[in-house]
C-alpha cells in the first residue's frame, strides 16, 4: 500500500498559462477639441455667452444616449421627475434642445465617456478580470452637463416654482467648458454605508438637490452606483438636509470588490 501510489505531478507551465489576465481599460483619454473664439450668438444656446456658436440649435440626449440604448427599458418612475407618466419611455423622449450645434458636438466626449463608464460599472458586478481606470473629472464634467441639461427641460419644479435655462448658473457653464474649475469641495461624492451592499445592474435614475431653497446639485444612481454631484461644499447644513448623504466620500479613488481583482480606479 502506498509505495506506488502516485501523485499527479503539477505542470507549471499549464498553471501560469491558465493565469488569469487582468485586463486593463483605460477611460482616461478622451479629449476635447479647440473652440473657435468667434462665431454667432444662438439665443436658445446655454453656452451662448462664450459668442461662439455656430450651426444653430440642436437636439441632445440629456442622459447620454449611448447609455439610454444599453438600457433595455427606460422605465418614468426611475426618473422622478416624470413619475407622473409612469410608463416606458423611449430614449428620443429624453432629449433637449438647449445647445447649438458646435457647443453640443463640443460635448460629445462626456457622452462616449459616460456609455463607456455605464458598460463598466456594470461588468464590474460580474466576475470580470479587470482594471478601469477613470478620469474623475470627466464623470463629474458629465454629470454637470446632465444637471444643466436637466434644468433646461424646464420640467423642474422646486415647491411650486419652475426652473428654466435662465436659472443656469454662468458659474456652471463656465466649468462645464473648462473656463474655470471646480471651487475646492465642490464636484463628485460617493454615497457609502458600513457594510453597505451595492446592487450594481443595467439601470440608471437622476435626480436634483436643493439646498435652502436653491438648486446645488444632483444625485445619480448609475448603474448601482450611488453618486453625488455638488455644487456647493458639502458641510453641516448639507448633512442635515440630505441626511442620505452624510456618508459621502469627496473625489473617492478607487472601487474594489472583495477578493475580487478587478477594480475601478479613479485618476484625479
Ligand atoms: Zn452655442
Amino acid at each position: 500500500m502506498g509505495k506506488n501510489r502516485k501523485f499527479q505531478s503539477i505542470d507549471l507551465k499549464k498553471v501560469m498559462k491558465s493565469k488569469p489576465i487582468v485586463k486593463v481599460i483605460d477611460l482616461t483619454n478622451f479629449s476635447f477639441h479647440t473652440l473657435p473664439s468667434e462665431g454667432d450668438t444662438v439665443e436658445k444656446c446655454y453656452a451662448n455667452t462664450f459668442g461662439n456658436c455656430h450651426g444653430g440649435i440642436s437636439r441632445e440626449h440629456y442622459i447620454s444616449e449611448n447609455i439610454l440604448k444599453q438600457l433595455d427599458t427606460i422605465k418614468s418612475n426611475g426618473i422622478p421627475w416624470l413619475k407622473h407618466l409612469n410608463k416606458n419611455l423611449s430614449a428620443n423622449s429624453l432629449t433637449v434642445k438647449s445647445l447649438c450645434e458646435r457647443h453640443n458636438s463640443y460635448l460629445s466626449p462626456l457622452d462616449s465617456f459616460a456609455g463607456e463608464f455605464f458598460k463598466e460599472v456594470k461588468g464590474f458586478a460580474e466576475a470580470k478580470l479587470r482594471i478601469t481606470i477613470v478620469n474623475g473629472h470627466l464623470l463629474e464634467l458629465w454629470l454637470l452637463k446632465v444637471l444643466i441639461g436637466l434644468i433646461s427641460t424646464n420640467q423642474l419644479t422646486h415647491k411650486g416654482v419652475q426652473l428654466n435655462s435662465t436659472d443656469i448658473p454662468q458659474e456652471w457653464v463656465e466649468i462645464l467648458f473648462g473656463e474655470k474649475s471646480f471651487k475646492s469641495g465642490t464636484g463628485l461624492y460617493i454615497s457609502y454605508d458600513v457594510g453597505d451592499k451595492v446592487a450594481l445592474g443595467n439601470k440608471i435614475s437622476i435626480g436634483p438637490i436643493y439646498l435652502h431653497g436653491k438648486l446645488c446639485g444632483l444625485t445619480a444612481n448609475i448603474a448601482g452606483l450611488r453618486l453625488l454631484l455638488s455644487m456647493v461644499e458639502k458641510n453641516a447644513a448639507f448633512n442635515r438636509s440630505h441626511p442620505k448623504y452624510e456618508k459621502t466620500l469627496y473625489r473617492f479613488e478607487r472601487l474594489r470588490k472583495q477578493n475580487q481583482p478587478q477594480e475601478i480606479i479613479f485618476k484625479w
